[in-house]
């Protein structure tokens, strides 16, 4: 028995064995062909029959927007102008893998030339590639490995892409080597309500496939081939967790009564079912990049429109907070950040990337007041990586120009912390996204593993910049809520509505559990954590003081 630790995401258990994810492939050798070029011709052909027939296969399995992904994958496998390159590709002696390697990039770079909806498809070949050269080489596919059986899947990091094809009846859990908790790789196992412990050091080390595991996201820990007795007790807590979190659904608050409105992320309309059936009472963040991740070229007003529209619609009468397009670093998006820049996390983004390109910000503002207009939704509109009161004034002043309601910041970088007093003059709202506060505070990469430990937004040095703008708020009586990962741990929910946060918004599988830890404490508890807290050296020493009776 052996144990590992991380940051954990989330708060459940799981039990089950262990499945890697297979490291993607290496690229081919340049060793010119010494076979049969016809010969090697049909080894393709078959190679090429055989990855679409297991791409048919899993999407027929998979259902859903999966399916259809899948499926266009496998045309992708079908397609003969690939074979016919390949064909010339042998001919001019290159080798096989190769061969396939260099026409699906050549396909590839067509593709993205296009632009719009086929560029958005050309990642999807590089896929493709890798299986056909998986089974030319005689190795695994890289990607999600498939299970009759419930398993625990490790891996160095997900792709987004990978987690659209997981079978959630079979994986009960994820652990990955990379990734800190705010990575968006945690973000897409919270959305998908499972468990899942991120910057494991030493996982591809001690970790093979079969080995029974013990994943606990609520402590952090991942414990290898536990014993018996382990496995017990691991099961039993995992029905107390589950039984915690189906208690009845109300609104947000304290024991003593205080409202606390708990609020949901989403990233697009899809999510909005999850989110009504949480309780969730609006919507505290839509990440509007996320609809358009993969476009080549900037999205229409009226696409946006309608995508806006769709869901406000879903909460009427609620608060949605919008967030305008969060472009850069960990979300690049090709029709906003074109430059290489050595630091894009210190870069030309959020804000700044929307002022270099004001007509695309212009043109989201039009369709945000559009969808404003059509639907009864109470809309909020926050620009990301705000700075100080310049950038807000800016932000504000176009909002209301397009005829916005509230127009807000969010507090991301540390000098808006600092300014709080200034900014809250403008701002109707700000909202604090402590993934990047706690990111820019302590300087560590929260895409990360190697400094995961840092990426810890208990550390008493961001409680104290939203400690700042929780008095700002209160002076200036305009809300001021949290809507990084950070909400959706109970225990420092609890410390963030002591340091004078008015509401959180948290991914909707969150919501149970931060709503049961509220209800144990009354206001002035909540302080009391805060300020324990706040006084302590280090995040950990944080996280026990707020925990002290
Ligand atoms: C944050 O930085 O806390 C945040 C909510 O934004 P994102 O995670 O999308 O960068
Ligand atoms: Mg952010």
């Amino acid at each position: 028995m052996s144990a590992l630790s991380g940051v954990g995401v989330g708060r459940g258990i799981a039990v089950a064995k262990v499945l890697r994810m297979p490291e993607p492939l290496a690229p081919p050798s340049d060793e010119p062909l010494e076979a049969d070029a016809a010969a090697e011709h049909e080894r393709v052909r078959e190679a090429l029959a055989a990855v679409a027939a297991d791409l048919d296969a899993r999407a027929a399995a998979a259902g859903g927007d999966a399916q259809a992904v899948l499926e266009a994958a496998s045309l992708m496998a079908q397609d003969p102008a690939i074979l016919d390159d390949v064909r010339t590709r042998l001919d001019g002696g290159a080798n096989a893998e190769r061969a396939t390697w260099d026409a699906y990039a050549a396909f590839r770079d067509m593709l993205t030339a296009m632009g719009g909806y086929m560029a958005e498809r050309a990642t999807d070949l590089d896929d493709v590639a890798q299986r056909v050269v998986a089974r030319l080489r005689g190795v695994p596919a890289p990607g999600v490995p498939v299970s009759d059986e419930p398993f625990i899947l490790v891996a160095r990091d997900l792709a987004p892409a990978d987690t659209a094809t997981l079978d959630l009846d079979k994986t009960l859990a994820l652990v990955t080597q990379d990734g800190g908790p705010t990575s968006h790789t945690a973000i897409l196992a919270r959305s998908k309500s499972l468990p899942a412990v991120v910057g494991v050091v030493g996982l591809l080390a001690a970790a093979a496939d079969g080995q029974r595991a013990i994943v606990d996201a609520k402590a952090g820990t991942v414990v290898l081939d536990p014993d018996d007795a382990s496995v017990a007790a691991a099961r039993a807590e995992r029905e107390m967790r589950l039984a915690a979190a189906s208690a009845p659904v109300t609104p947000g608050a304290l024991a003593d009564g205080t409202p606390v409105p708990l609020m949901a992320n989403v990233g697009s309309a899809k999510d909005a079912p999850a989110a009504v059936e949480a309780g969730a009472e609006g919507v505290g963040l839509f990440r509007t990049e996320f609809l358009f991740l993969g476009a080549s070229t900037a999205p229409t007003v009226e696409q946006q429109t309608a995508a806006y529209t769709d869901v406000l619609r879903a909460f009427p009468g609620k608060k949605v907070v919008v967030r305008v397009l969060d472009a850069g670093a960990d979300k690049p998006l090709a029709f906003l950040n074109d430059a290489h820049e050595e630091n894009p996390a210190l870069g030309l983004r959020g804000i700044r990337a929307l002022r270099a390109s004001e007509q695309i910000l212009r043109d989201q503002l039009t369709a945000l007041a559009a969808a404003q207009e059509a639907t009864d939704a109470d809309l909020f509109v926050m620009a990301p990586m705000i700075a100080d009161r310049e950038e807000t004034e800016y932000f504000v002043r176009l909002g209301r120009e397009m005829g916005l309601r509230s127009v807000g910041a969010m507090a991301e970088v540390p000098s808006i912390a600092v300014l709080a007093d200034q900014v809250l003059e403008v701002a109707d709202f700000v909202s604090i996204g402590t993934n990047d506060l706690t990111q820019y505070t302590m300087a560590a990469d929260r895409q990360l593993g190697s400094v995961a430990a840092l990426q810890d937004p208990w550390h008493p040095a961001v409680l104290r910049l939203v400690k700042m703008l929780g008095d700002a708020g209160a002076a200036a009586g305009k809300p001021v809520g949290v809507c990084g990962e950070a909400a959706a741990d109970p225990a420092l929910a609890v410390v963030l509505v002591g340091l004078g946060v008015t509401s959180l918004s948290m991914s909707a599988s969150a919501i149970a559990d931060v709503r049961a830890e509220l209800l144990t404490v009354t206001r002035e508890e909540a302080r009391e954590r805060a300020a324990r807290a706040l006084a302590a050296s280090s995040a950990a020493a944080a996280r026990a003081a707020a925990a002290a009776r």
